[in-house]
Formats: structure tokens, sequence, C-alpha cells
């Protein structure tokens, strides 16, 4: 008789797998003890659910305890099969798990999250296309007599015999061929018939030129070595990757990842929306568009199929380089060497829904656990970043200046609080602003203008009781969108027409107060009536693919100005441009939220970098209410350093991040006493529970109370470490034993 090692260890064990195609099915099941050899997470096996066999993908092993009686009765796994390509790698099991622990996240939210329902088909549907190819070039006798007789037919072969490539039927039937024809060509044995197969391509419109590596400048080689020295390391410390906008980073990180992938491993390149950065994406495309790999794109835009189709690409090594926006950083790469996060301090980073992660600190995570060299590039990095910097813990590599050298665009700021009088559109735009337009449109130069609002105008005010038109359904007021002549909720969605008096008073004389990117737009058509304008913010962006039309037009020149809100702020290089200007600086400033001011400096450097990028230098008009605030005046120098310094100095003495961990927790109720009530009892428990270096707040109402119905009640709590919060705090959600109407959200270093 055989004895197996597992029957040499003490107790039988436990697995936990996950079923194909259920992303919320995880069941227990006993490990034979008749297997030979270690089972490890991330293991394929079929297993028994409800008398049908299943393919699942084992998550964790723990050994039975003797005392777990339910455990008597579970099924034993049927095998150890499966394709290897169609489950999660182990690396990333391991990266699910310590999600689950980290963040408070159910395990099956996790999951799905790492590996998207379509992915797990087992069945690769990508589009098959009939297709035909030449079989025997005809000899020229035969071709003579077909020109005679079938002159379409003799059209046809001559064209299919330039071809390279099959040609799919369709394709065909475009160019002038019929069924007939072909069908006629295929009868004589001139062509065969054969299959395209080809993935959905979101980027298939785009053309590619194959672009070549830069001679780098001496900063950027030696950004380079750091970066290669990191991918050889046996412990490589992440790189903070600091260079201004324009300073040749992303050809770094292109030349990077040439060497990664030549060396034989894969490469991750995240950013932060990949629909605002075509850009981005078409350089990668370009650069690697005649190498052997291909390039997977996923991000949030994708359709299910498309998604499915880029998964497996990358899942069975066909593409071994991954762009994508944070969900990226969960891509099935199998030999990970490098993980790339540009501009690495962007909030749309943080995921705001369960499983409520941060790519970024995934990425660093995911290459300490598959060792692998992590870049975090940017122009303004984050304070937790510096941080990390200054602690050792990160290696830096700067690149202080702009390839060409060119100068940095200077500053002008416009104070409002006494500019504001005189300012066209009712103290929209300044003076200043105003002639800086107009001399650059003259001297054909092109502009940008920011306003980080939407809509017409802010809200709806009667200046006779002073009422301001709300939403219904959450405490915030409503803003006029001129174009579908409505008042919309930016929180929850909800519409209603316009009132002609107010619903308090009856006044007729109820007006519009503060503006947004569609009147800032009817006022400057009214200025400069023969400009060439376009509004770029989430109504004018709604069809897909306009956004990119929109930067080809600016590009080709045919748009002299683009107005919009932040998401033209992001990336883009259009050397053209000379002037950016900064509606409303103030915007981010005054929010409630300890990063407002880090915020406001880097929305600041960044519109900063959108100008004077070609020949001609550039320049920057701020219009603010609050000229003397320290993000303002660090950004005009462009002072990371000495920014970071103060801010970083204050976030120490006040025990905000990145020193301490900051914990949220948010009751939900359609009952506001239910919410406020449940989230005091969960407060006080763990005041009793919690070691005294966690700071606790108090149960207090959200910044915006009610939201889509729902009262929200939150608290916050601070520790240097954060499971010194979570782990108490998991156990007392537990016990709490809330009402079914109450919804309680934790959310781990939230953003
Ligand atoms: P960043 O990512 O830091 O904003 P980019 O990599 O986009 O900077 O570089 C800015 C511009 O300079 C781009 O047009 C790029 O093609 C060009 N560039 C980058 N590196 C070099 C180089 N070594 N030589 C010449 N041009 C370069
Ligand atoms: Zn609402
Ligand atoms: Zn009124």
């Amino acid at each position: 008789m055989v004895v197996s090692l597992s029957a040499l260890s003490s107790a039988p064990q436990i697995a936990r797998v996950l079923i194909d195609g259920a992303p919320s099915l995880l069941l227990d099941y006993r490990v034979p003890e008749s297997w030979a050899g270690p089972l490890e997470s991330g293991a394929r096996v079929q297993v028994r659910v409800r008398q049908a066999l299943r393919t699942g993908t084992v998550i964790d092993l723990h050994p039975s305890s003797e005392a777990a009686e339910s455990e008597f009765d579970l099924l034993e796994l049927e095998d150890r099969s499966g394709d290897e390509s169609d489950g999660i790698p182990a690396g990333l099991v391991r990266l699910a798990l310590w999600m689950e622990s980290y963040y408070l996240a159910k395990l099956t939210d996790v999951l799905r999250a790492i590996y998207p329902e379509g992915a797990r088909e087992t069945h690769y549907r990508a589009i098959e296309h009939q297709a035909v190819r030449v079989a025997r070039p005809p000899s020229p006798e035969a071709l003579e007599k077909l020109r005679q007789r079938a002159p379409q037919q003799a059209r046809c072969l001559a064209h299919l015999g330039q071809q390279t490539e099959p040609i799919g039927l369709a394709q065909l039937g475009k160019q002038g061929f019929s069924r007939a024809v072909v069908q006629g060509l295929l009868g004589k044995g001139f062509l065969e018939k054969t299959v395209l197969r080809r993935e959905r391509d979101p980027f298939a419109q785009a053309e590619f030129v194959e672009s070549l590596p830069l001679p780098l400048t001496k900063a950027q080689a030696g950004a380079l070595q750091a970066i290669l020295e990191e991918t050889q390391a046996a412990v490589p410390h992440p790189v903070l990757l600091q260079g201004v906008t324009g300073s040749g980073k992303t050809e770094v990180y292109l030349q990077a990842i040439a060497q990664v992938v030549a060396s034989g491993r894969d490469a991750i390149v995240l950013v932060p929306e990949i629909s605002l950065t075509p850009q981005t994406v078409n350089r990668f495309k370009s650069r690697f568009a005649t190498a052997e790999t291909e390039i997977a794109v996923l991000h949030s835009a994708l359709g299910a199929g498309e998604r499915q189709d880029e998964w497996r690409k990358v899942r069975c090594g066909r593409a071994r380089i991954v762009i994508g926006a944070r969900s990226a950083v969960f891509a099935p790469v199998g030999n990970l060497g490098l993980i790339v996060v540009d501009e690495e301090q962007e909030a749309s980073y943080k995921q705001d829904n369960p499983p409520r992660y941060h790519a970024r600190d995934l990425a660093v995570l995911r290459g300490h656990l598959e060792k692998c060299a992590v870049v975090l590039g940017s122009a303004t990095p984050s304070l937790e970043s510096t941080a990390n910097v200054q602690a050792g813990k990160y290696r830096r590599v700067q690149l202080t200046t702009r390839i060409g050298e060119q100068a940095l665009p200077r500053f002008r700021f416009v104070d409002m609080r006494r500019a504001g009088k005189s300012a066209l559109g009712g103290g929209m735009i300044s003076e200043l602003l105003h002639q800086g337009l107009s001399r650059r449109l003259e001297a054909g130069e092109q502009a940008i203008l920011f306003l980080n609002r939407r809509g017409f105008s802010r809200f709806l005010q009667c200046p006779d009781c002073a009422h301001v038109v709300e939403c219904r359904h959450c405490d915030v007021s409503l803003t006029y969108h001129r174009s579908e002549e409505r008042l919309l909720c930016h929180f929850c969605g909800y519409q209603e027409l316009v009132p002609r008096h107010c619903p308090q008073c009856g006044s007729r004389a109820i007006q519009f107060a503060g503006y947004g990117t569609q009147k800032v737009e009817q006022v400057l058509r009214g200025l400069y009536p023969k400009m060439r304008l376009e509004r770029v913010d989430a109504d004018s962006m709604r069809r897909k693919n306009r956004l990119q039309e929109v930067f080809r037009d600016f590009k080709a020149g045919k748009i002299q100005v683009l107005l919009g809100t932040q998401l033209l702020a992001k990336g883009l290089h259009f050397p053209n441009v000379t002037l950016v200007g900064l509606l409303h600086a103030d915007l981010s400033l005054h929010l409630p939220d300890f990063r407002a001011g880090e915020r406001t400096f880097q929305l600041l450097v960044q519109v900063a970098g959108r100008a004077g990028r070609g020949e001609k230098a550039g320049e920057v008009i701020v219009q603010t209410f609050s000229p003397h605030s320290p993000s303002l005046q660090f950004a005009r120098h462009h002072d990371h350093q000495g920014f970071a310094e103060q801010e970083l100095e204050l976030r120490k003495a006040f025990h905000f991040p990145p020193y301490f961990h900051l914990v949220t927790v948010t009751s939900r109720s359609k009952k506001e006493r239910l919410a406020q009530f449940t989230l005091e009892t969960l407060v006080n428990r763990l005041k009793k529970e919690l070691p005294p270096e966690v700071l606790v707040g108090e149960a207090v109402p959200a910044p915006v109370l009610r939201v889509a119905d729902h009262y929200r009640y939150q608290v916050s709590l601070r520790a240097p470490k954060s499971r010194t919060i979570t782990a108490p705090l998991k156990r007392a959600l537990l016990e709490l034993q809330a009402s079914k109407e109450v919804s309680l959200l934790v959310d781990v270093d939230p953003v």
C-alpha cells in the first residue's frame, strides 16, 4: 500500500474553492488523503456542485479542525485538473486574501474585482470571421481565360493575390466582390476557405505609426538605470520617478518595459483613467506595435466581451504588456517584471465601492509579493510616497528639467476679490485673462481653460426669501443644465424642470447664481464670436470616442480653445498651447478634506504642465479669491519640495496620513435615527476595545447628510498602523447585529 505524504500529516486539509463562472460561490471541500504532493492556492480542481462536475480554483487551504463537525460532511475534491490558463495565477490569490483582511472586504467582492465574470467562460469566444485566401496562383493562360469569361472573378483573384493575409468575406463584400464571385473562385480551386480569429480591439480604428526609442538624456539614462537595477534586485525597492511634466518620464517607462519584455518578463502600466489618456495608449502601441508581443488594454469602459478577450490574451501569455486603469493591477500576467503607476498621486486609483482598494498601494504590494520592480511616476508625488522616500522605503530619481530645456510656464495670479467686479460675464473672466486670450488667439496659438464645475449655473436661488432649490433626495442644490433645460442633481442624477417661480414664496424673481462650464461657454462665444471653442466635460463627452475626436481636432488646429473640467488636466501634450487659464482655483481649496491643499497644489502644477510644451513659452493665469494660500504660492514656484515639507509637518503634528492610517466607517439608512444610533453604538463599543493609541472620532453626520434618500453618519479612526483599528473593528462589526435597514461601510485609507 502506498502511503501518501498528506496522509502522514495530522489533520486532513480543507480547501475553499471558487467555482468557475460563479463569482460569489465559495465552497469548502476535503482534500482527499490519497493525493500526493502539496496542493497550493491557485490550483485548479474539479468538484461536485449539486451532482454536476464543475471546475474551480483553490483560494485557501486550512487544516480541518476536529471540532468542526460540519466538516465531516464535506465532499472531497474530485480531481486536480482544469486548464491552468483559466484560473487566477497563485500570486493574485495571495493578493486577494491580503485585500480581504486589510480592507475588511468580502472575499467574493475581491474575487469579482480580480477575476471578471466573463473571464471564466471556458470557451474562448473570440470573433471568428469566414475568410478566404489564394490556394494556388493561376497560370497566365488560366488567368487570361478567367479575364474573358468572368472578369469579376479575375479581379477578385488579383486582389487576393496581393494580400499577405486572408481576407474576410464581409470585407470582400464591402470591396465590391459578391458571394457568387467568391463561390466561383472556390469552385475552381483558386481559393480556399479559412477563418480569421480576431479579438475585439477597442483601439482598432486608430492607426499606429511605429516609434523608435529616443536617445536618452543623461537624467533619463540615470532613471532607466535605477529602474533596471531594481528589476534585477532580489528584494526590489519601489522607485519614485519624480519628474516635471514634459521631462520625459514616459520615454523612460517605454524603454524600461522594452528591456523587461526582452528579458522574458511581463509588464503592467497603470494610468489614471484610460479613456482620458488616449495619447498615452497610442504611445505604447506605436512603440511596441512591431514587436511580437501584443498590448492588452483593460479599463472600465470596455464591454464585457472586450474585457474577456483582453483578459484571456494576457492570461495565456499572448499579450505581455498590459495598460489600463486601476483594475489592471489585477492583470493575470504570469511572470511579472515591472509595474508602472503613472500619475501615482491621482485619486482615481482609489476604488470607491467595494472592495475599496487603492491600486497604487496594491501595485507596491504586488511588486513585493511577486518580487518585481515598481515605478511610481509623478510631477507632484503624493505625500504618502514622499514620506516613503524619506523613510528609506522607496528610492527616488528625479528629472528636473523639461526635454529641450523649455522653461516651465510662468504663473500670474488674479485676485478676484478686487478684479472680480470688473470681470466680464458677471465676475467670470478677468481683464488679464481676456487680454491674454485675445493676444494668444491673434498669434495663432491655442489655449485651455479650466473650471471644475459642469452645468450652466450652480444653483437657483430666490432673492426674496433666499430659498435655494435643492434635490428631493439629497441635501445638495440642483445645478441648471442649459442644454437639457433641466435642473440636475450631481449626486444622484435626479432631474426636474426649471420652476418659473420660487417654490417657497412664489416670487418670480428667482434666478440663477454661480456658474459652470456651460455658462462660461456662452459668455466666451459672446466675447469672441469667431473663436473655435469646444467644451469638454462629462455632459458634452457622453458619446464614445468623442473625446479622442476633440483631441485630434485640437492637435490639428481646428479647435483654438478647449474649455473644460479636470477631464482636460491629464497627460495631454499639445505643443501649440501657450495659455492655460484657471477660472476659479478655489473650488478644490475649501473642501472639508485634509487633502484639499495637496489636491489644489497638484491641480495647479498639473494644468500648468499643459502650457508651453512646444517652442513657445507658456503662461498660466489663475483666478482666485485666496491668492496667498500656501498651495497656490508653492505651485507658482513649482516648488514641490517646499510644499511637501510644510504639509508633511502639519500632517505629522495633527496625526493625519501618511503618518497615521485613517479608517472611516459610514452608516447608511433611510431612517436617520437608525443610521445615527447604530453608528453611535459601534463607536461606544470600539472606544472600550481599541488600544489608547487609536484616535476615535465621534459619530457625526456626513458632509452631505442625505444622498439618494439615505442618511449617512460617519466616524473616523486613526492609528499609526491600520491593523490596530481593523482587527477590533472586524470583531465589533460581527457582534453588532445591526438592523437590516442600516448598512455599515468600512473604508480603509479613504481618499
Ligand atoms: P512626461 O511623461 O514626463 O510628461 P514625455 O515622456 O511625454 O514626458 O516627454 C515629453 C516630450 O519630450 C515628448 O514629446 C517626448 O517624445 C519627448 N522626449 C522624451 N524623451 C526624449 C529624448 N530623450 N529626446 C528627445 N525627445 C524626448
Ligand atoms: Zn440627488
Ligand atoms: Zn422665494
